[in-house]
């Protein structure tokens, strides 16, 4: 049940010397190697030698996805190109996506980090794995092929995509093991379903990342699939997958603590929160030769959890990705997500999937009003069914978010649509 059984139940004294010294020789190999670094600290007048322990990272700034963008595509590689033998990127929503690099020692690093969190779900090296994410530059794929690769799984790697075939192979091959999003997996689970060869296959493991999976998802899956399956984390900035994944306990995802140190920061100031509690994820690589990177802002939100897990393992874990930073509200101290509001308006009868919430600030006081587009028109006509299905949101958003909210039902088609990344907030609350 461990892949590498020592590290991932080292002590946790043990854990933080180690932490420390990889630390210390990381800062080095940024500052000599990376002008990018060697610029920020000069200006800054901090020496390398100034950062002992992982508590005094809090003496330098963030890097953020920006900062990867602007040294566009190899400038922040710390090994000479001939060292580097694999590249990946990861696509931006506009401009330039951006680049990492991977040495060899990289790639054998990254492979026992999947090697773990698979082995911590369950996985052995009697399974056949189809790889169902998209080969190519994207992380995910080549990500879990390596790590699987390593403790002896068969890999069939498949890609995303051609959904019919994906079920044959899955049956001719007696696949056990299913790489995937959780939102493909949950369209192949319920063709499964529908076409009733649940009963042909041999499934029995699922390793589901690259975007969040609800607990409703996932209850799906299983239920279609009859499988168990296990989250994932990672990003292509930090390695890829592999930077967390759940034990068989799901409760909350082992984080690969001798190769990435994680803080949590208030997104608002970067101020790190105090233990425990939400805010945003922030990443060094411990270990990375090729792409080493220093406090990596993942946006992310979530909480660090360091009391020990029942498995064994004594490395900390993060909880469930919350949603993104850039789209978190503080409205009367209580943090809202677009997510939350989401997960309360899916599967509603009378009301579409488009929504706007718009924040003003009355007096002292900030209020949250949630848009949302009826289906039918008709409705509007009909009082007393309209107020009803006001009430129910409201009840629904304060049990989900804490907080009060006012709900506007409006005309079917009258909230903006986007291409690419929606714009669901209007925050009024700085505006004269
Ligand atoms: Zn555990």
């Amino acid at each position: 049940m461990f892949f590498q059984k020592d590290i991932e139940t080292i002590s946790r004294d043990k854990l933080e010397e180690l932490q420390n010294e990889r630390l210390r020789n990381l800062i080095n190999r940024c500052y000599e190697n990376v002008p990018f670094y060697k610029d920020r600290f000069d200006r800054l007048g901090i020496k390398p030698e100034m950062i002992k322990i992982t508590k005094d990272l809090r003496n330098i700034p963030l890097t953020t996805k920006e900062d990867i963008r602007e040294n566009y595509p190899f400038k922040m590689f710390a090994v000479p190109m001939k060292k580097v033998v694999r590249v990946h990127a990861s696509s931006g929503t506009t401009g330039k996506p951006t680049v990492v690099g991977y040495t060899r020692g990289d790639l054998d690093m990254w492979s026992d980090c999947v090697a773990r969190l698979a082995v911590a779900a369950g996985a052995t090296d009697e399974d056949v794995a189809q790889i169902s994410f998209g080969y190519g530059l994207f992380t995910g794929a080549l990500g879990l092929h390596g790590g699987l690769e390593k403790i002896g799984a068969t890999i069939i790697p498949m890609s995303s995509g051609n959904s019919e075939k994906q079920l044959m192979i899955m049956e001719d091959f007696g696949t056990t093991l299913l790489v995937s999003t959780p939102s493909y997996a949950v369209y192949l689970s319920e063709m499964c379903r529908e076409k009733g060869i649940r009963d042909k296959m041999k499934l029995r493991l699922g390793l589901f990342g690259s975007e969040g999976c609800t607990d409703e998802m996932r209850n799906l899956i299983e239920k279609n699939f009859g499988i168990f399956a296990t989250d994932n984390y990672g990003m292509s900035e930090l390695i890829g997958p592999g930077v967390s994944g759940e034990c068989k306990l799901r409760c909350g995802q082992h984080i690969a603590e001798d190769h990435f140190f994680a803080e949590i920061i208030n997104p608002e100031t970067g101020e790190n929160v105090p233990d425990g509690e939400y805010g945003e994820l922030v990443v060094t690589t411990l270990t990375k030769e090729a792409f080493p990177i220093l406090r990596y802002r993942t946006r992310d939100i979530t909480r660090l959890i360091k009391e020990p897990c029942a498995c064994g393992r004594t490395h900390a874990r993060i909880e469930k990705i919350r949603g993104r930073s850039d789209d978190m509200l503080i409205i009367k101290g209580v943090n809202v997500f677009p997510s939350q509001i989401e997960s309360v308006i899916i599967g509603m009868d009378y009301v579409g999937p488009h929504y706007l919430l718009v924040v003003r600030r009355e007096g002292f006081m900030d209020t949250l009003e949630v848009q949302l587009e009826l289906i039918d028109a008709a409705l509007l006509e009909r009082f007393s069914e309209l107020e009803a299905l006001q009430k129910k949101v409201k009840e629904k958003l304060r049990s989900v978010l804490g907080l009060d909210a006012k709900v506007s039902l409006v005309q079917p088609m009258t909230i903006e649509r986007f291409q690419g990344k929606a714009k669901r907030v209007v925050d009024l609350r700085n505006q004269k």
